[in-house]
């Protein structure tokens, strides 16, 4: 079919924002963010420059750490100890990748998890995968992609379905298929080991593809009306000499078999920091009923 819808992740992320700025406004808090940076990836410091740019519009105190590329793990260590027990900040954001002596790891799971807004901390890992979701910082970018689907596809439609997320890494493919899995869905997660992962693909009615390869999901490994969610951001250069942005998926092929599909850029990409700042907020008010009740 010609009608596919393409999803647009622009002003769904723009509906989240709008949600976030109202009911911040309502619960009269001003949410505090911290980002911190090491070292000056240049694709570091425009994803902590948008997100730091992201939180004052909508109403939160932002505060960025940049720190240089030689800072130690104990220093690190120590900055998100001050920010654990300071009781204006509510968000805590370590960009990653950090640099070589810094262990992520360690680093990662010293941020209080009531805090930890990017999700990553066992105790939200955990909850998400207990299906403890009202509670959990969901990671951004799964989240996001839930969303994305859920605008095109009621609860009870999700139901049952089989979704297939190809790739399983911690950030995106872990947590999405836990989301999937929560939703009812039945739910197989494809990855560089997986056999006839094209057959497996085929009998997908959800296709999530957070890969990092370029034209990964092809025609041929869609179902007719399935909905294709691609979470990949490819550089790629063009035969003009140009860069530009792809996704996972061959978008020009696939876009007429599937009932929807979200482009790249436009897609998954803006969801990402609506939710960032739809997880600090909702941390924010956590934290001040928690002080009220005492
Ligand atoms: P990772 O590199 O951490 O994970 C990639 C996954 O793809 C791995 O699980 C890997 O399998 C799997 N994979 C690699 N090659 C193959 C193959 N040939 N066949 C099947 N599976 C394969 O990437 P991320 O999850 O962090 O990111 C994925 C993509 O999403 C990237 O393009 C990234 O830029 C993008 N991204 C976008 C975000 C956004 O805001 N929209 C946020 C985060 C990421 P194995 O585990 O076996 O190695």
């Amino acid at each position: 079919s010609c009608d596919a819808v393409i999803i647009d992740g622009k002003q769904v992320a723009a509906d989240v924002i709008e949600s976030v700025k109202s009911r911040r406004a309502m619960a009269d808090i001003v949410p505090g963010l911290a980002v911190i940076l090491v070292g000056n990836n240049a694709a570091s410091s425009v994803y902590v420059r948008n997100k730091s740019a992201k939180a004052e519009e909508c109403g939160f105190a932002s505060q960025q750490f940049d720190l240089p590329v030689d800072t130690s793990e104990q220093e690190v260590l120590e900055l998100i100890n001050s920010l654990n027990n300071d009781t204006n900040i509510h968000g805590i954001l370590v960009q990653l990748p950090l640099p070589k002596q810094i262990d992520s790891h360690q680093v990662i799971q010293s941020i209080a998890p009531e805090k930890d807004v990017d999700g990553f901390h066992y105790l939200n890992t955990g909850k998400l995968t207990t299906g403890d979701t009202n509670d959990a910082l969901v990671p951004c970018t799964p989240a996001g992609s839930i969303q994305l689907i859920k605008s095109v596809m009621g609860a009870s439609e999700l139901s049952g379905k089989h979704a297939v997320v190809v790739g399983r890494s911690n950030i995106v493919g872990k947590p999405m298929a836990s989301l999937l899995l929560q939703e009812n869905c039945t739910v197989t997660v494809i990855h560089s080991r997986t056999n006839n992962p094209g057959e497996i693909c085929r009998q997908a009615d959800i296709v999530v593809a957070a890969v990092g390869i370029p034209n990964f999901i092809k025609e041929d490994w869609i179902k007719q009306g399935a909905v294709v969610i691609d979470v990949g951001i490819n550089r790629i250069t063009t035969d003009e000499g140009k860069t530009k942005l792809v996704g996972d998926v061959d978008f020009e092929n696939v876009r007429s078999k599937v009932s929807a599909i979200t482009p790249v850029p436009g897609g998954v990409g803006p969801m990402t920091i609506s939710m960032l700042m739809q997880n600090t907020l909702d941390a924010a008010i956590r934290g001040k009923s928690l002080i009220t009740k005492e």
